[in-house]
């Protein structure tokens, strides 16, 4: 096998005793090792700040006289033996579950297609829940020792930064990245020119460049086609995501699907599991499909092939969602493909045809399930939902006999734990237990936590958060760009002794971001009730062609506005990673609202059980599992409407009933003298104990294993074995 390396693009010149530090910036293990992330901050915290925690950028500027200073700081360098000693040991390890299971793989056999990667906020290239569990799921590959590699888009001009008009209109502001200041290397050839691969498009070749990303031990291979040899308009194809336009779209999943699997053989993979996240990557079976046609085998064989070591997880709820594509583009973009596989233009077609209102459509995801031998969607919910969408694919099967599994999403414990609840865990949890995440009784020992201390670092955390947003909403007044009122609508009045409600994620209309804004009068009743007031922090992107998601916006902004909210109700611009860490470690709730059954499964919600903050939640996705009646609230109950207003009605009722009734008096109950509510207390241990270990990414991506990779490994193996054997006996 070829072996190509990205390269770093720079050497830092480092005083000798600390030059690791060069070397780990460019492994995004750090992204979930505060311990690393505190070694840059403590050689300048404020320029730590101001690049935006991005370690590349910070050595770059960093002044020598700092990093002379720590050098002289025996606790600095303490600090930094261990954390060096333990990335050594990292990515050494020879014992990692995966070994400990499946012995020691000799290649790396599974490659994870998706077409957004939530790493850090250092590299926008992600829009929301897609791309974290993407980014969380290569971080656990990593962490488990899976033989996994990734690929996706290095989109260089990323997702959009957010801000909002004094009178609450989205406006879209476009971020460059130069790769010298990111984490991400070139991958070169031997003569030191970047490595590329060539994609037919329409009257011409378009030619991808391929960055990677070290992830702990996994590899994250990134196209990109800004690249000279390809005209202006082709480098700019891969510049952002999720355009609306048809055929920068459809060039884009051309991209991911034919040029991914070209990058990998280039870089010399020869992958057993090719696993779809979500549909945008499915062109990858047409291209292998090509491959096989080419030695001689048949379209019928290929498919056979091709699906005996696929896998697609499906992430959509609603038919309108899902990506799809006019008949007349895929004319435009694949008509020279289909003889080279040996179809007529009707064949080609029926691989993805799907009948929607307005007519005939080739499906991405109807593709990818026509492909894959193992489907599943990401809750138990989801999954019903979509046994009942796709069993038009599978006319002889009951709905409850359509192939499509379900595995709940979870999240990365490293990434998404507040340090200080990891220093609680240190001293209370069994010793390794980070090593043993989705052991339900393993985490029992969350009770033990005195409820002091845990009340201590959830204070912590919400005083950090509301520091964190006085500071933005200062440097806004600051910088003369506001109106006063923006000031106080971004959070300057927030309190950090008060209940605190968050609401954070994508404005899509589904959502439903309005719901506890729509009884005004009673919510502004319970804001400002004198013995026990509440504050509630929205924070959320709209996509920028999303009109309706934009004018959501706008509402929930213009009663943020109004005076009569006392600066409790607040809207912080430009959600990312970052700020959604802020969120879901630092405040006491996390309300969601979603319309049931669109939420497929979730994330951000468990985020903030991991840390001790209780879900409000629609029992939908994955809270329609976790919830157990002690560990957070319902909001309406496990049931389906055909009447969306009804719908609305009664969990809008349901929700003021148990905010007013239920959650308020329990936060404010502190009749025992305490400074704390034991009951609050007791339902938080409660929350962490149940929902940490099966929320973890480590339990989901132990599914994938065990549910997915391996069975679908093993039946390839068979099936090899078996054709070798006839070719003997022939
Ligand atoms: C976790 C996360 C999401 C996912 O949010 P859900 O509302 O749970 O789907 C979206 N965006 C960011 C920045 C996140 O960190």
């Amino acid at each position: 096998m070829k072996s190509f390396r990205g390269t770093p693009a720079n050497h830092f010149d480092m005083p000798e005793k600390i030059d690791r530090l060069g070397k780990l910036a460019y492994n995004l293990w750090w992204t979930w090792r505060p311990d690393a992330q505190r070694l840059y901050k403590w050689i300048d915290p404020y320029l730590w700040e101001e690049t935006y925690h991005n370690p590349v950028k910070f050595l770059r500027q960093v002044r020598r006289i700092d990093l002379n200073a720590v050098i002289h700081d025996r606790n600095f360098m303490e600090s930094y033996e261990q954390v060096i000693g333990d990335f050594d040991k990292y990515m050494q390890n020879n014992d990692s579950w995966y070994i400990q299971n499946y012995g020691k793989p000799e290649i790396r056999k599974i490659a994870y297609f998706s077409t957004e990667f939530g790493l850090h906020e250092t590299l926008p290239i992600y829009a929301g829940g897609l791309g974290v569990l993407s980014g969380d799921h290569a971080k656990e590959a990593s962490d488990l020792g899976l033989p996994f590699v990734g690929i996706g888009f290095f989109y260089t001009r990323g997702y959009f930064t957010q801000r909002i008009s004094d009178d609450g209109w989205q406006t879209a502001h476009e971020v460059t990245m130069s790769f010298e200041d990111l984490p991400v290397m070139p991958v070169l050839e031997t003569d030191e020119s970047p490595m590329t691969v060539s994609v037919e498009l329409p009257g011409r070749s378009v030619l991808a460049r391929i960055w990677e990303i070290q992830v702990g031990r996994v590899p994250l291979y990134l196209l990109d086609t800004d690249v000279k040899g390809n005209s202006e308009q082709d480098r700019r194809l891969t510049a952002k995501l999720y355009s609306s336009d048809l055929d920068l779209r459809i060039s884009q999943e051309i991209i991911l699907g034919v040029g991914g699997v070209r990058a990998l053989r280039e870089l010399g993979y020869e992958p057993e599991i090719w696993h779809m996240n979500e549909g945008h990557s499915a062109f990858l079976a047409l291209e292998r499909a090509r491959e096989i046609v080419e030695k001689g085998g048949t379209f019928d064989e290929a498919v056979e092939l091709i699906r005996s070591s696929t896998v697609f997880t499906t992430h959509t709820p609603v038919p309108a969602g899902s990506d799809e594509f006019p008949l007349w583009l895929i004319d435009k973009y694949f008509t020279e493909l289909w003889p080279k596989l040996g179809l007529e233009r009707e064949e080609f077609i029926d691989l993805a045809r799907h009948k929607v209102s307005w007519g005939e459509t080739f499906s991405m995801p109807v593709l990818a399930m026509r492909m894959s031998e193992k489907i599943n969607g990401v809750s138990e919910l989801h999954g019903q939902v979509a046994r009942k969408m796709w069993q038009f694919l599978w006319p002889e099967k009951k709905v409850s006999d359509v192939p499509i599994t379900h595995i709940t999403n979870g999240v990365h414990t490293g990434t998404w734990l507040a340090r200080r609840m990891g220093v609680l865990f240190d001293e209370y949890l069994p010793e390794g237990w980070h090593t043993n995440l989705d052991n339900p009784e393993m985490w029992d020992a969350v009770m033990d936590i005195p409820d002091e201390e845990l009340w201590h670092v959830r204070q912590h955390l919400k005083r950090k958060l509301v520091w964190y947003m006085r500071e933005r909403a200062r440097q806004q007044w600051l910088a003369d760009t506001v109106h006063p009122v923006q000031v106080v609508a971004s959070g300057a009045l927030l309190d950090p002794y008060m209940l605190t409600i968050g609401f954070a994620r994508r404005f899509a209309t589904y959502k439903r971001a309005g719901l506890i804004l729509q009884n005004f009068d009673r919510l502004l009743k319970l804001l400002n009730r004198p013995n026990m007031p509440v504050q509630i922090i929205f924070a959320g992107k709209a996509h920028p062609a999303d009109e309706p998601g934009k004018l959501l916006i706008q509402e929930v902004y213009r009663k943020v506005k109004k005076a009569e909210t006392g600066g409790r109700l607040v809207f912080l611009e430009d959600y990312d990673m970052n700020l959604g860490r802020f969120l879901t470690q630092g405040v006491d709730v996390w309300l969601n609202t979603p319309r049931r059954p669109n939420e497929a499964s979730g994330t951000s919600g468990q985020k903030a059980a991991l840390n001790g903050v209780l879900n409000f939640s629609v029992l939908d996705g994955w809270w329609r599992e976790g919830f157990n009646g002690k560990n957070g609230w319902a909001i309406g109950e496990d049931k389906d409407y055909d009447d969306p207003h009804l719908q609305d009605a009664e969990d809008l009722a349901s929700l003021y009933n148990t905010l007013e009734n239920e959650i308020i008096p329990l936060y404010y109950d502190r009749d025992s003298g305490e400074s704390y509510s034991m009951d609050w207390m007791r339902m938080v241990k409660e929350c962490i104990r149940t929902n940490a270990p099966m929320f973890s990414m480590s339990r989901m991506v132990k599914e994938y294993t065990t549910e997915l990779y391996q069975p679908v490994m093993e039946t390839a193996a068979r099936a090899n074995g078996k054709a070798a054997k006839a070719k003997k006996l022939a």
